[in-house]
């Protein structure tokens, strides 16, 4: 019943359905948990003169006059002038209603809505409550709900109330009812009932905790259940020969970091237990993830399994293999690249040696998890990067392997604990958080338009002394809709300037692999003097010799993003310097924004403010999450109630009896293979 379409609803047609479904409502549940926002409370009541406008209140009075008017373009509106002790307060309506009518001299009112500035300071169509009047709508707590065009308070309100007398009884109890009892409620219909229409604003918002919880609930309880499901499979016991891992960490040109050195032995105890390890790895840019993921695969392929190192896109793909390989074949270890882009001949006998296991590392794009891929010992799955490889996905790929392999994702976007319990919560999670020594400092700086001449003059003399350039533009071509300069423009005027002879690259996401991977490879090698690009350079590119970064309208980026894009400077030893320009119509939150990454490297922190600036959706991309949005919680302000929701699912175990509602609020998720 609840999946009911809104259209069966009663006064309800496609002009009024195609309203809310812009709103996101397009069944009787949808309407039932379309929360306020907030509450009218009509028994504040605001003197007149303390009216400001922009503010919702309440204010009553005695209507002293009510005069049509007639405007110059035709239209005819009634003012009515209502007095307090304190002043006087016009309302209009443009439109009259039988209830305007009734505004006579006289009439002792209680009149809410914004106060706006029109023509003097107004109510434009006030909701009303006539106070000598016994039949008028004198509930005196009223909700305020997110609208769309075409649609009022008033039919909202309405609407609820229709849904919520014939449906509200019908909803099915999610959450353990003394959770409820504590929030004080008796049960969920009451919850939902009191959500809309509560006696104060307090309970209202009792009552919109009480369903953010059982949100949370809900999908904490699918992370329980996978990490349940995911203990009982039976994993792979890696024990390799005494010395393998000690004499690869010796191999190196460069002594681990104490924070690579305690993760590393984390993942080598992992990988000794029966069960499949799941485990996050999350570090900065910079932090050294990469040789921690070779280390694996050592532990790996001398325990005699077959290890697959997948990366987001083919130039990352690349990149690692040149480190990876370079640091497993000293050892014997035999590596193959496989992307999309890889030759039908080379791609053949690449499965050919997987196939009879004398390939034993793949490192790849997704390409690697097509079905013509088998890699028979497949002992650990290693993921960088690859923010769109949500819960789904990794149950997708774990649960029909027998034995399961270990498996192990790696992120250098930090995100703050709610959001890691939301994403990630059916992983382990370590943090590698100390810096590998030797690294240049980055300096940023945050500049005007007017100091473009001053930042080409600072480029065009690190670029003369040998050292490169990335400048980055938030499109890759130009555009008619949007007045911003453009990587593709960009490069063929920089082309023919006086830094053409250093070389100039391009680099976009349209690109064929080819050619990124052509681009790429002359930056690497120095060919290229400076890059141009999009944000396809945000994740993972590593070149030691770049050391200054530009760019450009700076504030239509994310905190996060830039951090990542500012991680691919500083990475050899000498210092660099970001430079974020600042677009002329850039106004003072843009700009604070941007000083934040001025005064902090600190990716924590900087993903924390964020999320506050921005919502979890764009820090971490809630939809590449695979995760929709959540409806009625809030991954900032509601984290007490993820800690709850988190152990209440851990002892409840109730996934079963959830699977029909997270079908039904979280829609569009393929988990029925779960
Ligand atoms: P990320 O965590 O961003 O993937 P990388 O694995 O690409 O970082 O490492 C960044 C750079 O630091 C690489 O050039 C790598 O060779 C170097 N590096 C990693 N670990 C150490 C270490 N312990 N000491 C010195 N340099 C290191
Ligand atoms: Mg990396």
């Amino acid at each position: 019943m609840l999946r009911t379409d809104v259209r069966y609803l009663k006064g309800i047609g496609p002009a009024r359905s195609r309203q809310l479904a812009r709103l996101g409502i397009e069944n009787i549940y949808d309407l039932l948990l379309h929360v306020p926002r907030d509450y009218q409370d009509r028994r504040i009541i605001t003197p007149i003169c303390d009216l400001v406008p922009g503010e919702e209140v309440s204010v009553s009075g005695t209507v002293i006059s009510s005069v049509y008017l007639k405007s110059r373009n035709g239209k005819s509106r009634l003012e009515s002038i209502v007095r307090d002790n304190t002043g006087e307060l016009k309302l209009t309506f443009f439109h009259f209603s039988y209830i305007a009518g009734k505004l006579k001299p006289g009439a002792r009112i209680i009149g809410s809505g914004r106060i706006e500035f029109f023509g003097g300071i107004s109510i434009v169509h006030p909701e009303l409550i006539f106070l000598d009047e016994p039949g008028s709508d004198t509930r005196l707590v009223l909700p305020l709900y997110p609208l769309t065009a075409g649609l009022t308070q008033g039919i909202m309100r309405k609407l609820l109330e229709t849904v919520l007398s014939e449906y509200c009884s019908a909803v099915p109890a999610l959450l353990p009812a003394e959770a409820l009892h504590t929030m004080g409620f008796l049960n969920r219909s009451e919850v939902i009932r009191k959500v809309h229409f509560p006696d104060d604003p307090e309970e209202g918002s009792r009552a919109r905790s009480a369903l953010a919880l059982e949100e949370l609930f809900v999908h904490q309880s699918l992370l329980n259940y996978v990490r349940t499901l995911a203990s009982k499979r039976t994993g792979i016991e890696m024990i390799p020969p005494d010395g393998s891992l000690a004499d690869f960490v010796s191999s190196l040109p460069y002594s681990l970091t104490g924070a690579q050195n305690s993760v590393l032995e984390i993942i080598a105890a992992d990988l000794r237990r029966n069960v499949p390890m799941r485990r996050l790895l999350q570090g900065d840019v910079g932090s050294g993830k990469t040789v921690v993921a070779a280390a694996a695969c050592i532990i790996c392929c001398r325990s005699g399994y077959q290890a697959v190192l997948v990366a987001p896109t083919e130039v990352l793909a690349s990149q690692h293999y040149r480190t990876v390989s370079s640091m497993l074949e000293p050892a014997g270890i035999r590596c193959g690249l496989l992307t999309g882009g890889t030759k039908a001949l080379d791609r053949r006998d690449l499965l050919e040696s997987l196939l009879n296991c004398t390939l034993d590392v793949l490192i790849g794009t997704h390409a690697v998890f097509e079905e013509s891929v088998v890699i028979p010992e497949m002992g650990l799955c290693i993921i960088d990067e690859q923010h769109k490889f949500g819960v789904q996905q990794r149950e997708k790929l774990l649960s029909g392997r027998e034995p399961s392999p270990h498996f192990m994702l790696m992120s250098a976007t930090p995100i703050p604990r709610t959001l890691a319990m939301t994403f990630y919560g059916d992983l382990d999670i370590s943090v590698l958080d100390e810096m590998p020594p030797g690294r240049g400092n980055t300096t940023t700086r945050v500049m005007n338009r007017d100091s473009r001449s001053f930042v080409y003059e600072f480029l065009q003399n690190r670029i003369h002394n040998g050292e490169q350039a990335y400048i980055i533009y938030p499109l890759r071509e130009a555009s008619e809709e949007m007045d911003l300069k453009d990587a593709t423009s960009s490069y063929e005027i920089l082309k023919r300037g006086p830094l053409g002879h250093f070389g100039i690259g391009l680099l976009t996401g349209a690109m064929n692999p080819e050619k990124k991977l052509e681009v790429t490879g002359k930056f690497l090698s120095g060919e290229i003097s400076i890059l141009v690009s999009t944000t396809v350079v945000e994740v993972g590119l590593d070149v030691p010799g770049a050391t200054v970064m530009v760019v450009t309208h700076a504030e239509r980026f994310g905190l996060s993003q830039l951090h990542q894009l500012r991680g691919r400077i500083g990475r050899g030893g000498s210092d660099s310097w970001c430079f974020l320009m600042k677009s002329s119509d850039c106004g003072a939150d843009g700009a604070k924004r941007l000083a934040v990454l001025d005064s902090t490297d600190d990716g924590f922190r900087i993903a924390e403010q964020d999320l506050r600036l921005r919502g979890p959706g764009e820090v971490a991309g809630t939809r590449q999450h695979g995760i929709p949005a959540f409806r009625i919680a809030s991954l900032i302000d509601d984290s007490d109630l993820l800690e709850k929701a988190a152990s209440m699912a851990a002892e409840s175990n109730s996934w079963e009896s959830l699977k029909d509602e997270y079908e039904l609020r979280f829609r569009g998720l393929d988990i029925l293979e779960l």
